[in-house]
Protein backbone atom coordinates (compact mmCIF):
# COMPACT_ATOMS: atom_id res chain seq x y z
CA UNK A 1 0.00 0.00 0.00
CA UNK A 2 1.80 3.52 -0.81
CA UNK A 3 1.73 6.25 1.53
CA UNK A 4 -0.72 8.11 -0.10
CA UNK A 5 -3.36 5.36 0.33
CA UNK A 6 -2.20 4.68 3.80
CA UNK A 7 -5.39 5.31 6.79
CA UNK A 8 -2.13 6.06 9.42
CA UNK A 9 -0.62 8.38 7.43
CA UNK A 10 -3.49 10.15 6.54
CA UNK A 11 -4.40 10.68 10.44
CA UNK A 12 -0.49 11.61 11.07
CA UNK A 13 -0.78 14.18 8.22
CA UNK A 14 -3.93 15.24 9.88
CA UNK A 15 -6.36 14.21 6.49
CA UNK A 16 -8.38 11.73 8.72
CA UNK A 17 -9.63 12.47 12.03
CA UNK A 18 -8.60 10.42 15.32
CA UNK A 19 -8.13 10.72 18.94
CA UNK A 20 -5.25 11.43 20.09
CA UNK A 21 -3.47 10.41 23.18
CA UNK A 22 -0.18 11.38 22.82
CA UNK A 23 2.55 11.86 20.48
CA UNK A 24 5.82 13.08 19.87
CA UNK A 25 8.64 14.16 16.84
CA UNK A 26 8.73 10.03 16.04
CA UNK A 27 4.98 8.62 16.91
CA UNK A 28 1.39 9.09 17.55
CA UNK A 29 -0.73 7.19 19.79
CA UNK A 30 -4.37 6.93 19.21
CA UNK A 31 -7.86 5.50 20.92
CA UNK A 32 -8.44 2.12 18.41
CA UNK A 33 -11.32 2.62 16.95
CA UNK A 34 -12.93 -0.67 17.57
CA UNK A 35 -11.74 -1.44 21.33
CA UNK A 36 -10.54 -4.64 22.04
CA UNK A 37 -10.28 -4.03 26.04
CA UNK A 38 -11.17 -1.17 28.41
CA UNK A 39 -7.90 0.41 27.02
CA UNK A 40 -6.71 -0.12 23.52
CA UNK A 41 -4.37 2.21 21.63
CA UNK A 42 -2.01 1.87 19.01
CA UNK A 43 1.12 3.36 18.85
CA UNK A 44 2.08 4.50 14.99
CA UNK A 45 5.88 5.67 14.15
CA UNK A 46 5.55 8.94 11.92
CA UNK A 47 7.31 7.30 8.99
CA UNK A 48 5.30 4.96 7.03
CA UNK A 49 6.67 1.46 7.25
CA UNK A 50 4.39 -1.49 6.15
CA UNK A 51 4.90 -3.96 8.78
CA UNK A 52 7.20 -5.32 11.66
CA UNK A 53 8.66 -7.50 8.89
CA UNK A 54 9.71 -4.23 6.48
CA UNK A 55 11.65 -2.70 9.36
CA UNK A 56 15.52 -2.89 9.32
CA UNK A 57 18.62 -2.06 11.35
CA UNK A 58 18.05 1.90 10.74
CA UNK A 59 14.84 1.33 12.56
CA UNK A 60 16.17 -0.04 15.38
CA UNK A 61 16.41 3.03 17.52
CA UNK A 62 12.88 3.50 16.14
CA UNK A 63 11.54 0.17 17.36
CA UNK A 64 12.81 0.97 20.77
CA UNK A 65 11.06 4.25 21.34
CA UNK A 66 7.78 2.52 20.52
CA UNK A 67 7.89 -0.03 22.63
CA UNK A 68 9.12 2.48 25.29
CA UNK A 69 5.96 5.22 24.49
CA UNK A 70 4.02 1.79 24.64
CA UNK A 71 5.17 1.39 28.27
CA UNK A 72 4.37 4.97 29.03
CA UNK A 73 1.00 5.27 27.38
CA UNK A 74 0.25 1.93 29.35
CA UNK A 75 1.30 3.05 33.03
CA UNK A 76 -0.57 6.74 31.81
CA UNK A 77 -3.44 4.98 31.67
CA UNK A 78 -3.02 2.76 35.21
CA UNK A 79 -2.58 -0.32 33.12
CA UNK A 80 0.61 -1.61 35.20
CA UNK A 81 -1.24 -1.29 38.72
CA UNK A 82 -4.51 -3.30 37.23
CA UNK A 83 -2.80 -6.14 35.95
CA UNK A 84 -0.85 -5.50 33.42
CA UNK A 85 -1.56 -5.24 29.60
CA UNK A 86 -0.13 -6.45 26.45
CA UNK A 87 1.44 -4.79 23.65
CA UNK A 88 0.94 -6.63 20.21
CA UNK A 89 2.34 -6.24 16.83
CA UNK A 90 0.27 -7.87 14.02
CA UNK A 91 2.39 -8.98 11.02
CA UNK A 92 0.90 -9.77 7.81
CA UNK A 93 -3.34 -10.65 6.80
CA UNK A 94 -2.89 -14.37 8.48
CA UNK A 95 -1.34 -12.98 11.70
CA UNK A 96 -4.80 -10.19 11.96
CA UNK A 97 -2.65 -7.31 10.64
CA UNK A 98 -5.68 -4.94 8.81
CA UNK A 99 -3.72 -1.56 8.49
CA UNK A 100 -0.40 -1.85 6.59
CA UNK A 101 1.36 0.48 8.35
CA UNK A 102 3.68 -0.87 11.66
CA UNK A 103 1.92 0.29 15.05
CA UNK A 104 1.41 -1.56 18.45
CA UNK A 105 -1.53 -2.06 19.80
CA UNK A 106 -1.25 -1.48 23.98
CA UNK A 107 -4.40 -3.46 25.34
CA UNK A 108 -5.37 -3.68 28.89
CA UNK A 109 -7.99 -3.07 31.96
CA UNK A 110 -9.17 -6.49 31.95
CA UNK A 111 -7.68 -10.61 32.13
CA UNK A 112 -6.24 -11.93 28.89
CA UNK A 113 -6.20 -15.40 27.90
CA UNK A 114 -3.02 -17.13 26.11
CA UNK A 115 -2.39 -18.25 23.32
CA UNK A 116 -3.80 -14.94 21.76
CA UNK A 117 -6.24 -16.43 19.08
P1 LIG B 1 -4.25 -4.43 12.76
O1 LIG B 1 -5.49 -5.22 12.42
O2 LIG B 1 -3.30 -5.10 13.68
O3 LIG B 1 -3.59 -3.93 11.49
O4 LIG B 1 -4.75 -3.17 13.56
C1 LIG B 1 -5.40 -2.10 12.95
C2 LIG B 1 -6.27 -1.48 14.00
O5 LIG B 1 -6.66 -0.19 13.53
C3 LIG B 1 -7.56 -2.24 14.30
O6 LIG B 1 -7.57 -2.61 15.68
C4 LIG B 1 -8.66 -1.25 13.95
O7 LIG B 1 -9.73 -1.31 14.85
C5 LIG B 1 -7.94 0.08 14.03
N1 LIG B 1 -8.48 1.14 13.22
C6 LIG B 1 -8.95 1.06 11.94
N2 LIG B 1 -9.37 2.26 11.53
C7 LIG B 1 -9.15 3.14 12.56
C8 LIG B 1 -9.37 4.53 12.75
N3 LIG B 1 -9.89 5.29 11.79
N4 LIG B 1 -9.03 5.09 13.94
C9 LIG B 1 -8.53 4.32 14.92
N5 LIG B 1 -8.27 3.00 14.81
C10 LIG B 1 -8.59 2.41 13.64
ZN1 LIG C 1 1.34 4.88 6.43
Amino acid sequence: MSEQDCLFCKIINGNAAADVVYQDNRCVVIRDINPQAPTHVLVIPREHIESLDDASQKDETLLGHLLRISARVANEHGLSDSGGYRAVINTGRGAGQSVFHLHVHVLGGREMTWPPG
